[in-house]
């Protein structure tokens, strides 16, 4: 069975074709600047050149028309023809409170897709245009949406409702939701399945995902139980040029004081802050790391910060769940960056979290980083969304072949 999986953005759209008889991936690739002067495709098969087309992509049709170009030309294709494609697995941010799994797409679920771009402003429409790209050029292949929301869905209500006017919750649904669902719920597993506590319903697990975003997941059991995100990806801790969770006076403030307007504010809280805005030099960890080494302060001040917000989360986090098996760092920093690794779970040997600096130098790789005496677990496992929307659309599709021929 073959799955394609499509990532859509506003401009942007990336794609991947599973073999799921082995779960490789034949070919993935990335469309960018739809909609735009200049746009391209970069389609990378895994046993070939990679190449570009330069090609005029007005809409996500076209773009994905293009997608299908690529994966069956002589040059660079994987498949024949669009038929070798069983099933397109597609990833949308926000499913709102009405989705807790992945779903067949059908004009219901496109609706509530629809609903919930108030939620999701910048990722819905484009995770919809996407579908409907799809639906049109291959109307009888099924599509399966798989959110980022939806692990998150079994936070009890004490987590997941801010105390704000419960008459906002009633009329707007403002509320936590959590992101990365995918994520979390695959290295949750996944470390679950390493310690043989799957199916342990006592099994504690904090999965830290730190990559541009940043969230935090107490998972107990294979329940997700709280997350750090909220209404929307800018709660947490801070991120690469997201705030994270500030007092939300600090707003009113700095609108009054500096003459700027919510539009404004919006873009300083979620382009502006974090990490860069804290140091001034750059979202990206290595150019931090690299000015920290200097002595550069600044650098130094963001990074403690980051870690600061890590490590209280993590207790948070353990306090939430009455107690800790493992701790999983997963993500761009967190597979990545032995520093944060190290400063995040400096303070925590009294929960039991104890790191071996030899173990912990490695990058990328599925390991164990607890030193001798370790009572909490800390794991590196590289994240795969893709396969979590892969494996997810397989099982629905074959859910569903096993019906129709049953009828
Ligand atoms: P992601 O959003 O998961 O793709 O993660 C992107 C982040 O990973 C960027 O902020 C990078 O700084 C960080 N990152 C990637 N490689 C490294 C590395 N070798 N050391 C530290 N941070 C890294």
């Amino acid at each position: 069975m073959n799955i394609l999986l499509i990532n859509a953005g506003s401009s942007s759209l990336k794609y991947q074709l599973f073999d799921m008889t082995d779960e490789s991936v034949l070919a993935k690739g990335i469309c960018e600047r739809i909609g735009m002067e200049g746009s391209i495709l970069k389609h990378s098969p895994t046993n070939g050149e990679s190449v570009k087309y330069s090609e005029p992509m007005p809409n996500h049709r076209a773009a994905i028309e293009l997608v299908f170009k690529a994966l069956t030309v002589e040059e660079c294709g994987v498949i024949n023809n669009m038929d070798e494609i069983d099933a397109v697995g597609h990833r949308v941010l926000h499913g709102a409170d009405k989705f807790s799994e992945s779903v067949l797409i059908n004009s219901d679920v496109e609706k509530v897709i629809e609903e919930a771009i108030p939620l999701g402003p910048l990722h819905n429409p484009a995770n919809l245009m996407g579908i409907r790209a799809c639906k049109e050029i291959m109307p009888n292949t099924p599509q399966v949406a798989v959110f980022d929301t939806a692990f998150h869905q079994s936070i009890p209500e004490k987590a997941f409702l801010y105390a704000l006017p419960y008459e906002y919750y009633e009329k707007y649904k403002i509320r936590r939701y959590g992101f990365h669902g995918s994520s979390h719920r695959f290295v949750s597993a996944r470390a679950a399945e390493l310690l043989s506590r799957t199916g342990d319903p006592e099994f504690k697990v904090i999965t830290c995902h730190l990559g541009n975003g940043s969230s935090f997941a107490a998972v107990k059991g294979g329940v997700c139980i709280d997350t750090s995100m909220g209404l929307t990806p800018l709660e947490g801790i801070p991120m690469g040029t997201r705030s994270g969770s500030v007092d939300p006076a600090v707003l009113e403030f700095i609108m009054s004081h500096e003459r700027i307007d919510i539009a404004e504010m919006t873009e300083i809280l979620n382009k502006k802050s974090g990490v860069l805005g804290v140091s001034g030099i750059s979202s990206d960890f290595r150019d931090l790391e690299n000015a920290y080494e200097d002595g550069n302060i600044m650098a130094t001040l963001a990074l403690d910060i980051f870690n600061y917000s890590g490590t209280k989360m993590i207790g948070a986090y353990a306090a939430a769940m009455g107690g800790l098996d493992a701790i999983v760092f997963t993500a761009g920093i967190g597979e990545n960056d032995p520093f944060v690794r190290e400063q995040m779970c400096s303070t925590l040997g009294f929960l039991g979290v104890k790191i071996d600096p030899e173990k912990n130098t490695v990058r990328g790789k599925e390991t164990d980083l607890s030193a001798p005496g370790a009572t909490v677990r800390t794991l590196l496992i590289p994240t795969n969304e893709e396969l979590v929307i892969a494996r997810d659309t397989k099982d629905i599709v074959t859910k569903l072949t096993l019906a129709e021929s049953a009828r």
